[in-house]
């Protein structure tokens, strides 16, 4: 059977994909050389695609990593020193506040109840902050943090930098890149590829810091560090072979998302949420975890059931859906439902209409 997964990443695949699969087979681009002007044509459609698609200006580069996993670690090796700022609500936000510890810096973090937000203008960021770090989207939760109030928060610390995990918002999220240094996401989530690649775009603000840390002999890290990544982008090239076929399907799939237009694609969007939500905030034996309207992400719900999650999910792979479970030790006890530009409202309302009551 065909299933559709409504899985928060890796998550059903983007209508197209296999068309686009087929085509990068027939141009043979497994084989391509990455130091060859296809694949620079190629890094560079990716690259004004995703451009045009998220509003990125060219203060800012956009480069190609395995995984957010992998980019958690170059911005802290590439632009801290000693001390980032962590928001954490959830399990994601968590670990990369994590990897700031094992790096050996001295991060702090501002924790929050999972399910809860924050209240950014209440929140005082020490003064020898380098590098907020914040998660637009906690996949754990199901927690969204305004877009404006991201900017709002550069605009109280000019001179600090400030990052934003996008994984499981992006392209939905609309950043305001002239007050956000820097932000990243994977293709498994809202762009439903296959996992494998990551995507950091940073400003010159970021590079610069990377640069002096270098210069004054702290260790920014030897590979796909934001110095190495900075100086390969000149040509449009990678720092090591990069996954050509993954770079070439996002730049295809972007396309294809700007052919529908970014605004057609949040309408969307927000209306299946809403699907989502209605059913979550009505129906017995359901309930959203988040309880506070602007804090709800609008691309991955979490819904708490009285009924074992397991149940639901097992009775719901029957119909031809996967569903995600609670995260951790919320594993049996929620579900996690990814609103993905993959699925359709059709698909939403089915999905809906065969959850178990
Ligand atoms: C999935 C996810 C990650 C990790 O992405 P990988 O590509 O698996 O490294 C990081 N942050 C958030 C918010 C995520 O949802």
């Amino acid at each position: 059977m065909q299933m559709i997964y409504f899985t928060p990443g890796p998550s059903h695949l983007y209508p197209g994909y296999d068309t686009y699969l087929a085509g990068a087979m027939q141009q043979q681009l497994g084989s391509i050389n990455h130091r060859s002007q296809a694949f620079r044509d190629i890094y560079r459609f990716t690259d004004q695609q995703l451009r045009q698609l998220m509003n990125i200006p060219q203060t800012h580069g956009i480069y190609f990593a395995s995984s957010a996993t992998e980019i958690w670690e170059k911005i802290i090796l590439s632009t801290v020193e000693q001390h980032s700022f962590h928001l954490v609500n959830g399990s994601f936000s968590g670990k990369f506040y994590d990897f700031a510890k094992q790096l050996g810096k001295s991060p702090k973090e501002y924790t929050v109840p999972e399910g809860n937000g924050f209240d950014l203008k209440a929140i005082e960021i020490p003064a020898e902050t380098e590098l907020i770090c914040t998660t637009q989207n906690e996949t754990s939760t199901g927690v969204q943090i305004p877009e404006q109030e991201l900017a709002d928060l550069k605009d109280r610390y000019p001179d600090k930098l400030i990052c934003t995990d996008l994984v499981s918002s992006a392209p939905y999220a609309q950043i305001d890149f002239s007050r956000m240094d820097c932000a990243f996401f994977s293709v498994q989530k809202a762009f439903g590829m296959p996992p494998g690649l990551g995507v950091w775009i940073a400003n010159d603000h970021m590079l610069q810091k990377a640069i002096a840390l270098k210069q004054s002999g702290i260790s920014i890290g030897a590979h796909n560090t934001l110095v190495s990544f900075a100086g390969n982008y000149q040509q449009f090239e990678t720092p090591s072979t990069p996954n050509v076929v993954a770079i070439y399907l996002l730049g295809k799939i972007a396309e294809d998302m700007n052919r529908i237009g970014i605004e057609q694609l949040r309408k969307t969007i927000d209306q299946k949420a809403a699907l989502i939500y209605q059913m979550g905030d009505e129906t017995e034996g359901y309930s959203a975890l988040v309880r506070r309207n602007e804090h709800r992400s609008k691309t991955v719900m979490v819904l708490e059931t009285k009924q074992s999650s397991a149940d639901i999910i097992a009775a719901m792979k029957q119909h031809g859906m996967v569903i995600g479970s609670g995260y951790g030790k919320n594993k049996a006890n929620q579900l996690r439902i990814a609103n993905f530009p993959a699925t359709s409202i059709e698909q939403v309302q089915h999905l809906l209409s065969k959850l178990p009551r």
